[in-house]
């Protein structure tokens, strides 16, 4: 046995010393900062993935606003790679199989297809799949009969343009013609790709928006550490995955280890995240592995009973530091994960050398989360719980066919609880004032980007009372 000589900090452990500032404006500041060595985020938080945080709809919301989401791995390798492609089609300037229709259907068949999908053109193509003519929803206005054959009732002239097409050049297209619809065709006169007005506004719309190559939103996927589970990394990737999380609460572990490696190996280009480890000599291990970011928290998450029934952790802004600085050679980024109560947690994990903060129950109340909002005793609230908690693990085996018996619930040890955590209303209102909090514990340190700030932070630790008078008191706090 070994007792280590420093006591281990968290957030409430310690401020921010306030330190002389030049910055004018706090909302200006840069807040960029590396997801893993190839993605950055203009706003470094990330949604969690739990089943009860991150889907398409959160992922869509957390790439438009800086950020990024990592979809849960508790579904199928299908239903996963669905939910990827949800955000993949959610905001590219380019649709990349945009619907087609032969010139031989009728009105009755667009009108299917647009009830099922929410499309506003498709392409008409005659027998040589040349493109012919254009349908959109305002054409389906008039009332026509459903066995009207398309070519009575299609837009002929087409503009089209190369699939090359910038984005730029595509606006001045529809801009000079004043159309909707750019259809990008190649030498052949076959269709590759489609740009709508539509899809340019939004991304105008969301300027620190989270992008691919492509212009599509970002999005993570997380993964287990059983080789079956390579062929969800494979789905995943081929969904358009931008990073994986391979997703395993002990991350300093041999099984991490191999699943890294088999990763590394089968997919040389994909960004990998790896975790969770508490500790320097865990971070190397999964630097070693090969990871582009390491992924730090044992035990600090809201709906997490680890260190009750394991006894195991490491309090999380000492973990942070320890890792932080373990990684720092070698420029791998650390994602501080779990435990963020307050705005000001994301200062701290960040001044103490985080690049990225996960987060789960205080996203888990969001309309963009999975789950519905209940009411109790005349308060709204949504669901959180653990992943390794009883009910998501039965949830989890039954899925996968296996109905447990009374023994095996018996003897299965929950590492997570499940709770209720209060609605918060839009995703978006609870970046904005994470973000904000970020930017003014900035300020308060006089430093106007990240990196700045990691170099000025100086903690000072505090006692209960220092915490008490942290927060509002001897007042009765009306909203
Ligand atoms: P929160 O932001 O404090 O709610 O923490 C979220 C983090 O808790 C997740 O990103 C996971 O790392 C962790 N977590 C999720 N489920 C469990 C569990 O059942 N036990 C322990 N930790 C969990």
């Amino acid at each position: 046995m070994r007792i280590l000589p420093e006591t281990a900090l968290t957030y409430d452990d310690v401020l921010l010393v306030p330190q002389y500032s030049n910055v004018d404006s706090r909302r200006a500041l840069s807040t960029k900062s590396p997801l893993t060595k190839k993605i950055i985020l203009q706003a470094p938080i990330i949604s969690a993935n739990m089943d009860v945080v991150t889907e398409s709809e959160m992922a869509i919301t957390m790439a438009r606003e800086g950020g990024i989401g990592i979809i849960h791995r508790f579904m199928t390798i299908a239903e996963q790679a669905r939910q990827i492609e949800r955000v993949k089609k959610a905001e590219s300037f380019i649709v990349e199989n945009p619907l087609t229709m032969s010139d031989q259907r009728t009105v009755g068949d667009v009108r299917r297809v647009v009830e099922e999908t929410d499309t506003g053109g498709i392409l008409i193509l005659d027998q040589n799949e040349k493109l012919i003519g254009i349908v959109t929803t305002r054409d389906l206005l008039f009332e026509y009969s459903d066995d009207k054959l398309l070519t009575e009732i299609m837009t002929r002239k087409v503009h089209t343009a190369p699939p090359d097409t910038s984005l730029k050049e595509a606006e001045r297209i529809l801009h000079e013609h004043r159309i909707e619809k750019l259809p990008l065709v190649n030498h052949e006169g076959k269709v590759v790709g489609l740009i709508t007005l539509k899809d340019i506004m939004k991304t105008t719309q969301y300027p620190k928006a989270t992008k691919d190559a492509k212009g599509r939103l970002a999005v993570g996927a997380a993964v287990g550490v059983r080789d079956k589970e390579m062929r969800r990394v494979e789905a995943a990737l081929q969904a358009g995955a931008d990073c994986i999380v391979v997703d395993i609460a002990h991350g300093d572990s041999q099984l991490e280890l191999d699943m890294l490696k088999n990763i590394r190996k089968h997919f040389p280009e994909a960004q990998i995240i790896g975790g969770n480890v508490a500790t320097a000599d865990g971070t190397k291990r999964l630097i070693d592995a090969g990871v582009d970011a390491v992924k730090v928290g044992v035990g600090p998450g809201s709906i997490c009973v680890t260190r009750q029934v394991a006894g195991s952790g490491v309090p999380q802004l000492t973990a942070v530091i320890e890792c932080a600085e373990a990684a720092r050679a070698s420029g791998t980024p650390i994602v501080a994960d779990g435990g963020i109560r307050y705005p000001g947690d994301v200062a701290k994990a960040i001044a103490a050398g985080a690049q990225t903060v996960m987060i789960g129950s205080l996203l888990a109340g969001t309309d963009e989360s999975p789950g519905m909002i209940m009411t109790r005793r005349g308060h709204r609230y949504k669901a959180s719980r653990g992943m390794a908690s009883l009910a998501a693990n039965i949830e989890r085996n039954k899925r996968e066919g296996n109905d447990l018996s009374r023994e095996e619930i018996e003897e299965y040890v929950a590492e997570g609880v499940e709770a209720a955590v209060p609605y918060r209303g839009k995703a978006r209102e609870t970046l904005t004032q994470l973000i904000g909090g970020l930017q003014s514990g900035m300020s308060y340190s006089g430093a106007k980007t990240i990196e700045e700030f990691q170099e000025k932070a100086l903690f000072v630790r505090m006692t209960g009372s220092g915490l008490k008078e942290s927060g509002p008191h001897d007042v009765e706090v009306l909203g």
